[in-house]
């Protein structure tokens, strides 16, 4: 004990609340502004070694000025040296991507609280990487300058590029940056998920280019996917050409007209015929279910209708609309695969949300897999924030 204070000794304290501590203690990583009860004058981004009013040390922990999530923590220790912590635990990702990832070479290599760094995010897609910097002590320079420089070493990517989302760098007070190339000068390539090819550029599209997080489940709805398929929601193409290698006809429809685009670009690349339909898919499903089209095989993955616990009740008005009218257009026998990627969303209340609009339209569907997101978006124990995906694959009876 003596010799972990003295190493953190160089450290601002922080005291919080038994509320905060006990978070902690139960397996979280974050405390919240309002369960500080002490500190020191701190720089933001700064590491600070934390304890309870009893003055019992919980841990060694990144400081943000800013967010309402004051606190992050780091490690249950003293903390030698930042950057090779970083560099050490980005080197531990890696590895823990070879033993849950298959079939790809696109996915998330870091994925923040749950590869115990938070606030940074690393995809990969095939020989191109991505960052996102989302807190101060990551974003200061000797861990952006570790961050890089073991990525390159491990992964030897012909570039590396910054994705800057200026909204949460404003939040938390990071000076505005664009996103650009840090590393290297390639910004486009090809990247494979179960064998269907993908067009990526390092600078465009949503996210950092893609959504990783689905990889698993579109194999799982190619799995069980038949004739007529309508893909609700396709950005680039994701679900839509897994089920083209299965289905008769597919149809697939997003309100991005440039997601479109690489979504026929896509297609042409695969050898595939996807008919995509560039519409409000609120509107398109009326319009579909009401002129009495039919399909065997549905996706909905919508973007996350609820942000906070405020606009759950209309984020639940919402999947209801959308699953009603899929499951109302399906045949007997069909195919409902259909996601939630809000946090504040359970998978129990999703369920409830699917039986209400199974009720309305007299149907008793049945489950064939409840599903998250893929493996390299690792789910922390204790830290629900970190599983956000839900993907329920529910038949009609014949
Ligand atoms: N299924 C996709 C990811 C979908 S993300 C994949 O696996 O890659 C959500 C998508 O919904 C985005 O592409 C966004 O452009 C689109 N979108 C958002 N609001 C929409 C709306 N009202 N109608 C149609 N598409 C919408």
């Amino acid at each position: 004990m003596a010799a972990k204070s003295s190493l953190n000794r160089s450290l601002p304290g922080i005291i919080v609340s038994s509320r905060g501590a006990s978070r902690l203690q139960r397996g979280h990583s974050w405390v919240y502004r309002s369960d500080i009860t002490g500190a020191e004058q701190i720089r933001p981004g700064s590491l600070v070694s934390v304890s309870d009013g009893h003055g019992r040390f919980l841990g060694t922990a990144m400081y943000s000025s800013s967010s309402q999530i004051a606190v992050r923590l780091l490690a249950p220790g003293p903390i030698k040296n930042f950057p090779d912590l970083v560099a050490a635990r980005v080197r531990q990702a890696i590895e823990y991507r070879k033993l849950v990832v298959n079939h790809s070479d696109a996915y998330r290599v870091v994925f923040s609280e749950a590869d115990f760094l938070p606030g940074l995010i690393v995809d990969r897609y095939n020989d191109l990487l991505s960052i996102q910097i989302l807190t101060q002590a990551m974003d200061s320079d000797p861990a952006r300058a570790a961050i890089i420089s073991v990525l390159s070493d491990e992964l030897s990517p012909a570039s590396i590029t910054e994705r800057a989302d200026a909204r949460v760098r404003a939040l938390e007070q990071l000076a505005s940056r664009d996103s650009a190339l840090v590393a290297g000068t390639k910004s486009s390539t090809v990247f494979t998920m179960n064998g269907v090819r993908f067009h990526h550029s390092a600078l465009a599209g949503q996210k950092t280019g893609a959504f990783l997080d689905q990889r698993e489940n579109y194999a799982a709805a190619e799995q069980y996917a038949h004739g007529d398929a309508l893909d609700v929601f396709c950005y680039q193409g994701g679900f839509a050409l897994h089920l083209a290698r299965r289905c008769n006809r597919v149809t697939a429809v997003d309100s991005s007209r440039p997601a479109l685009e690489t979504a026929e670009k896509n297609a042409t690349l695969n050898g595939r015929e996807v008919e995509w339909i560039e519409a409000n898919a609120f509107d398109l499903l009326k319009d579909y279910a009401a002129a009495g089209r039919q399909y065997d095989s549905i996706v909905l993955d919508p973007p996350a209708f609820a942000k906070s616990q405020k606009n759950l009740p209309s984020a639940f008005a919402g999947y209801k609309e959308l699953n009603l009218r899929a499951l109302k257009m399906l045949r007997p026998g069909g195919i409902l695969v259909t996601c939630s990627c809000s946090q504040q969303v359970s998978q129990m209340d999703f369920l409830e949300v699917i039986l209400s609009a199974a009720i309305d339209l007299r149907i008793r569907p049945r489950i064939i897999e409840l599903r998250g997101q893929a493996r390299d978006h690792p789910i922390l124990l204790g830290v629900p924030e970190t599983r956000y995906l839900k993907a329920v694959i529910c038949r009609l009876s014949d």
